[in-house]
């Protein structure tokens, strides 16, 4: 159930941030406080995954933004989970509506990357979610089922995946969803993984909101039963993500 789901909160910096401001972020992260009850995940540009890692105080994850599918080779501009894994690093962000949307990466691009990442000893935080014209068109259901059926026919295990429903037309535009939006889509996920893999599966694999999450909408939207955490874009580079980390306390 909710409560023995652990929170958990990323931010994803996308392509942001120089050494400077990455000093001032790193700095309001390492003054808050160990919140034991939360997992706290940040995303940095890739030039900047070690350098944060040496930064942060060790609660405190470091997830890349993406990966490949094999661990080497000739794929110019890539890098594979094993890299991830030899940093000490432990998560990595695929199927962000960035890469699928303005990178062009299909469903089975990312269903690819996944397993491979898994299998790597590399943790993901797994994003879905639908377009304004999806949802409009009555097909979000359609849409996020799609999205994970991707992952599902190639048996993928869940131990180590959190799923973040991240409605493409919330992210970056300050449309949050509403609490009610984003429980109803958060629910249905979790009854796919109910019917389609185990009930097990289901009740402990943590779902994650992200779409203009703010330190004001944050606390509303994790008092809902399926939310257990968030995947928080710009304001993941603001001292008030520290609220949002502690959007459920
Ligand atoms: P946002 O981005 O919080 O800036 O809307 C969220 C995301 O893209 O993960």
């Amino acid at each position: 159930t909710k409560m023995t789901r652990k929170f958990f909160v990323g931010g994803n910096w996308k392509m942001n941030g120089d050494i400077p401001s990455i000093d001032g972020i790193v700095a309001f992260l390492n003054q808050s406080g160990a919140n034991d009850a939360v997992d706290i995940v940040v995303a940095p540009p890739a030039p900047y995954l070690s350098y944060v890692k040496s930064q942060v105080k060790n609660n405190i994850k470091v997830a890349a933004q993406n990966c490949y599918k094999v661990p080497k080779g000739a794929f110019t501009g890539e890098i594979s989970p094993a890299m991830i894994k030899d940093l000490g690093l432990e998560w990595v962000v695929l199927g962000h509506s960035e890469r699928r949307h303005v990178f062009g990466e299909s469903d089975e691009l990312i269903a690819d990357k996944t397993i491979h990442a898994l299998e790597s000893g590399i943790s993901v935080i797994f994003c879905i979610g639908e377009k304004l014209e999806e949802r409009e068109a009555g097909h979000t259901k359609d849409v996020n089922f799609r999205q994970l059926q991707a992952i599902l026919d190639k048996k993928v295990d869940f131990t180590n995946i959190v799923i973040a429903y991240e409605p493409v037309w919330a992210i970056g535009t300050g449309k949050t969803a509403s609490p009610e939006q984003a429980q109803e889509v958060h629910e249905w996920i979790r009854q796919f993984l109910r019917e389609k893999v185990s009930s097990e599966v289901a009740d402990k694999t943590r779902i994650i909101y992200g779409g203009s999450v703010t330190a004001d909408n944050a606390a509303e939207l994790a008092k809902k039963n399926d939310i257990d955490g968030f995947l928080v874009g710009g304001a993941s580079l603001k001292p008030d993500f520290v609220k949002i980390i502690n959007a459920r306390s």
